[in-house]
């Protein structure tokens, strides 16, 4: 069954409602508010995600993605947000600028 995102046009909260039979359903009501003036609006859930799962996961490269250039470390975590549509984090940029010092935060990975 489908999961609709609505945005109120009451509160601009966002309601997730799930849909079980799109021609019959109720008018979907805000889940903050209780209003009825939603939008419907696309989802993006299956794309988002927090800064720190990000992080975690270049925490650790697949096997072929490892460190060997100091300078692949940066573009590889630079690449990663980008491909989720997110700014580089500074604190993020901190450890890439360390790392291209040589200044590895944790293992390096001699592979
Ligand atoms: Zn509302």
């Amino acid at each position: 069954m489908p999961i609709y995102e609505y945005r109120c046009e009451d509160c601009a909260k966002l309601s997730s409602i799930l849909v079980r039979s799109p021609k019959t359903a109720p008018a979907p009501k805000c889940q903050h508010c209780g209003g009825s003036h939603l939008k419907k609006v696309m989802s993006r859930v299956s794309r988002l995600k927090t800064q720190s799962d990000v992080v975690q996961e270049y925490g650790t490269p697949r096997p072929g993605e490892a460190y060997s250039d100091p300078r692949q470390i940066g573009s590889w975590v630079e690449k990663r947000f980008e491909s989720y549509g997110m700014p580089v984090p500074e604190e993020t940029r901190k450890m890439i600028d360390a790392a291209r010092e040589g200044e590895l935060p944790g293992p390096t990975g001699d592979l």
